[in-house]
This record gives C-alpha cells, structure tokens and sequence, in this order.
C-alpha cells in the first residue's frame, strides 16, 4: 500500500442521509489543512460485515456506526474496548494496521465533554441524577456518569422492565422509579438527563412535569433536533443552567477523528455552525 493514500472516513447506517457527521467531520479535515474524506454509506445488516473487511483495503482507516448497526458491529469486531463492551453497543470503528477492526464506544465522553465545555460548574458528585429512558443512548450516560462518580441515579423509563435491567446490570447506585412517578425525581436530582427521543422533531413530546427542579440543578438532553427542545426552555425559565445535546455529538466524533487522521479537532463555535448548516 502506498505510503500517499488519502486517508478515507466515513459513517455506515440505513438510513444514513440525515447523519450530521460528514458535515462534521469534512469541517475538521478543512479546517486542520488535511487530506482526506468523510462520507455517507448506506449499508444492510447482512452485508455490513463484507463492506467492513473491505474498506480497509479501499483506504479506509476507520468508520462511524450509527443505527442500526452499533449492537451488531460488537460481533464483527476483533478487538472491542472495554467501554463498548459495558455500553454493549460501538459507534466508533478502527481499521488497524495489523488488520483488525476495533470497536469502541465514544458516546460517554462526548456526553461528559459537552457538560464539562458547557457547563463549566456543573460537578457530577454534587448529588443524584436523573435519567429518563433507558436505551442504548440511555446505557452510554449511565456507565459515564457512574465512572465520574455520581452519587446515584434515578432512572425512569415507559417500559419499566428495561429500567430494571440497567439496573441489574450497572448496580445497586441504579434506583428505578415508575414512569408515571418519573416527576418525583426532580426535586432530588443535580443532573437530569433525557435519553428517550422525545421531544426530538416528529415525535411526541415529554410531558414529565418538572415543576420539583432546583434552579441548582444542570438539565441537558440528547435529543439536538431542535436545539431548543421544551425540557431545555422550560428548565431554563426555572433558571437551571441547560446544555443541549448537539455538543455530545460533536464531542463523541472527536476520538475517532484524532485517530484516523492523526490531529485533535477543536470543537467550537465553528464546529457547532458545520453541523447545523
Ligand atoms: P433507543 O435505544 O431506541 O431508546 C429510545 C428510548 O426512548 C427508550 O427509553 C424508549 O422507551 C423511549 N421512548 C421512545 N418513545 C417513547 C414514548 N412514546 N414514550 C415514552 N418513552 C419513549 O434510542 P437511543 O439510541 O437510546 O436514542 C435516544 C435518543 O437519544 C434519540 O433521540 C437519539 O437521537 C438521541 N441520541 C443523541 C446522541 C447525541 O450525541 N446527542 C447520541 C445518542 C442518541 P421504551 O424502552 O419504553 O421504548
């Protein structure tokens, strides 16, 4: 192989149009002079291990996985990290010189990154938090969250069995609370989090009732379309400081980028405005 191959990214899932990751990714290329490229690939369960074993002999040098693949890469993988096994899920893939492909999991610093940048107060030991949903974005934050040493965490989830089994798994620091009692989290919690994709454009809104939140209190969520979503604008009229979940995205990409291609991307306002273009 020759020593000037372009360097090739990209990000495999189905559908993959709506990815804001190229934008992303092509921004940071740009901006840091490099070569190189980042795109969009659309590829089936049944052919996702063939098109993994092949990129690298196409110049590939890693991929982003995106759903529905993050499950199901652990088992093409020949190397995992121990967070992606913990989290049981991968969103970011390395081709490695000696051929192996690895697996690892970047959604728990990208989490902690965005409140940290955002959110420069915010102490993940200053007391419980809350967590509403409990799935696979729901497993990233937890296991972070627990590695940064907070107290407790409260979880809720519509479906109460996936709340009990996080619980199982993560540890006696899980205490699962019903759904429709999922209010009576707030008025203990130092962080709160929504993990569940409402809110997000086209699906139906949270209507956990938030009126317990202490204005101490830092709410962040994960959905990002829109930025603003009613969680963020009402825990903001409370006076909470917020942080929305555009940020864990653009922290998330940033392992893989540095690995791929060598430099550690900046993540700033310019960054913000690539991916929302
Ligand atoms: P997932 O595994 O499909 O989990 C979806 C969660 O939402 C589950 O807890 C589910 O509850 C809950 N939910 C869905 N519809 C609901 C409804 N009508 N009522 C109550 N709960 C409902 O998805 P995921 O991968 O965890 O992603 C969740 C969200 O996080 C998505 O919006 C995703 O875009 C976002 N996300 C953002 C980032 C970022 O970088 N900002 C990273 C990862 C994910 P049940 O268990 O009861 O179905």
């Amino acid at each position: 192989m020759s020593e000037d191959r372009i360097p090739l990214a990209g990000v495999i899932g189905s559908p993959v149009a709506h990815s804001k990751s190229p934008q992303i990714h092509t921004h940071w290329l740009k901006v840091n002079g490099l070569r190189g490229h980042y795109i969009p690939m659309d590829v089936s369960a049944e052919d996702l291990e063939t098109v993994l074993r092949t990129l690298p002999k196409m110049g590939f040098v890693g991929v982003n996985v995106t759903i529905p693949h993050k499950e199901k890469i652990l088992e093409i993988a020949d190397l995992v990290t121990d967070r992606a096994t913990l989290i049981g899920a991968a969103n970011t893939i390395i081709f490695r010189k000696d051929g192996k492909i690895q697996a690892d999991n970047t959604d728990g610093v990208g989490f902690i990154r965005n409140l940290q940048q955002n959110a420069p107060g915010w102490d993940p030991k200053a007391g419980p938090a809350a967590i509403l949903g409990a799935g696979g974005a729901a497993r990233a934050v937890i296991s972070a969250l627990l590695e940064a040493g907070v107290p407790e965490i409260m979880i809720s989830n519509r479906t109460r069995i996936r709340a009990e089994a996080l619980k199982t798994e993560f540890g006696k620091r899980l205490i699962v609370v019903d759904w429709v009692q999922a209010g009576n989290m707030m008025e203990d919690a130092a962080t709160v989090v929504n993990t569940t994709s409402l809110g997000m454009l086209g699906k139906p809104p949270l209507r956990v009732p938030l009126d317990g939140l202490r204005r101490d209190t830092l709410v962040t969520d994960l959905v990002y379309a829109p930025l603003k979503t009613n969680l963020l604008a009402e825990a903001e009229e409370m006076g909470c400081v917020t942080v929305d979940g555009l940020g864990m995205l653009l922290h998330q990409a940033v392992p893989g980028f540095e690995r791929w291609f060598g430099v550690r991307p900046e993540v700033d306002s310019a960054t913000r405005a690539a991916a929302l273009r």
